[in-house]
């Protein structure tokens, strides 16, 4: 089962568990969780590779590069509104 990592949205809303993100096993058929089950703060799914560090700045930037685009879509619709 593949291993992923999760992160909270917002920092400021999150819970210690998902504040620092925290990892989780999912079948490849499951959905992908949007909530902390610990505090049900949004989260967003972060692209790990294996025996990568905890680096947020590394976490993030492969994250993109995998096309993980989450946060951009956020701030996109944000945008879309004010049209
Ligand atoms: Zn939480």
């Amino acid at each position: 089962m593949p291993l992923y990592v999760y992160e909270a949205v917002d920092p400021g809303k999150g819970c210690e568990k998902c504040r620092a993100g925290f990892e989780t096993t999912q079948s490849i058929n499951d959905p992908k969780l949007v909530k902390c089950p610990d505090c049900g703060a949004e989260i967003y799914r972060v692209i790990q590779a294996p025996g990568l560090g905890r680096s947020k700045t590394d976490l993030h930037y492969r994250a993109k590069r995998a096309g993980f685009h989450t946060l951009k879509r956020v701030n996109k619709g944000e945008y879309e509104k004010m049209y």
